[in-house]
């Protein structure tokens, strides 16, 4: 190895935290050196020096970089903790429950000058890097309108969401914690979104957010798009995508299907082989790219700052919803004081 190993922290060691620390395991220029969980079993699995309080952490410790893997609500919190220590973050999506907190977690980043990049890994997944490759390589031509239809079985019944049941609390629920991996991925392959039409509801009478949603979304250049998104079915045939992608353009169509692979014409043109990991092994592609990027001192694709245009976004759906119009998430952007939500 030319160069010594990252040392690396996680906070928060729950659910999806046990994917990005199995991610880190497999990464041989990181050590993932002490973790730190308010349950200390799961701290003491994490990693060899275990601590229940963050800021204990980051007195003890002497770490190249934190990976924050709590829910959103201590984000900023944790983020600000980490950045005042001078340690480059990379945190968890969703950002933070509220836009002024999230605009503010990027604005302790940036006064602190340390790097802050969040971990949005749909983009990551294999098939959506190689339709970019394709749709930049002229597979469709100009690209005229796409389709993001997103599913799982996950929502019905009595006890939904069962691997992560703090959903069914949450006031806000299916464009925040999922459709905002659409939205982003929508970003990487069209470019910035202008506006947004939205309609929402709630089907489980269970929960407390939205667990259906519409989104129709303009691009910048002009290019119309559909996030479709519910989780009552599972897609057929169904796999790693979550769901299915259609993308038309002047000079033919792309279908990926949930499975992962990419159709043309009733032809396969790429086939997803990746079995390792989480969904096409995006949490290890995610967590390669902070890597790579905090080695050469460059930024990332989802620099904080840089995501706060997938959260303006999120932000104009809701407004939508809330107030039956087209919102441009510029209207957030420009907004320095704005609070939403
Ligand atoms: P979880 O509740 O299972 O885990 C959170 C853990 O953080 C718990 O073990 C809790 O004890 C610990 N914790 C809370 N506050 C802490 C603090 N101040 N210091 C130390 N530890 C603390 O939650 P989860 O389902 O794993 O979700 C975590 C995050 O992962 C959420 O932001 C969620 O949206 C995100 N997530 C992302 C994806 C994805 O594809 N990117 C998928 C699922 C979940």
């Amino acid at each position: 190895m030319d160069s010594p190993k990252l040392r690396g922290a996680i906070i928060g060691c729950g659910f999806f935290a046990q994917f990005q620390i199995e991610a880190w395991r497999r990464m041989p220029e990181v050590e993932l050196a002490a973790a730190c969980d308010l349950d200390p079993g799961r701290a003491r699995a994490a990693a060899p020096r275990p601590y229940t309080s963050a800021e204990e952490l980051l007195r003890h410790e002497r770490v190249d970089f934190v990976d924050i893997a709590t829910r959103p609500d201590s984000h900023l919190e944790l983020v600000s903790l980490a950045v005042s220590h001078g340690i480059p973050v990379i945190c968890q999506k969703p950002m933070a429950p509220r836009w002024e907190d999230c605009r503010r977690m990027v604005e302790a980043a940036e006064s602190a000058g340390v790097p802050l990049m969040i971990h949005e890994n749909w983009r990551w997944q294999p098939w959506y890097r190689e339709l970019a490759r394709l749709i930049a390589g002229g597979a469709v031509g100009t690209p005229v309108a796409y389709t993001f239809r997103t599913r799982r079985q996950d929502g019905l019944g009595e006890a939904p969401y069962s691997h992560q049941p703090y959903f069914r609390q949450m006031p806000r629920l299916l464009i925040y914690e999922t459709l905002v991996h659409q939205i982003d991925t929508a970003r990487f392959l069209f470019g910035e979104i202008a506006s947004v039409f939205a309609r929402a509801r709630r089907v489980n009478p269970v929960i407390a957010g939205e667990d259906q949603a519409l989104l129709l979304l303009a691009h910048e250049n002009g290019l119309p798009g559909v996030i479709d998104g519910h989780r009552f079915l599972n897609p057929d045939p169904d796999g790693p995508a979550m769901g299915e992608a259609w993308i038309e353009g002047d000079a033919g169509a792309l279908t990926l299907r949930a499975t992962g692979d990419i159709w043309q014409q009733g032809r396969r043109l790429w086939e997803n082989t990746v079995t390792e990991g989480y969904r096409g092994d995006s949490v290890r592609a995610t967590q390669q790219h902070f890597v790579d990027r905090l080695r050469a001192g460059t930024s990332f694709e989802s620099e904080g700052r840089e995501y706060l245009k997938t959260v303006a976004a999120v932000e104009a759906s809701y407004r939508s919803i809330a107030e039956n119009r087209v919102v441009a998430p510029l209207e957030l952007l420009s907004c320095a004081d704005s609070a939403v939500g």
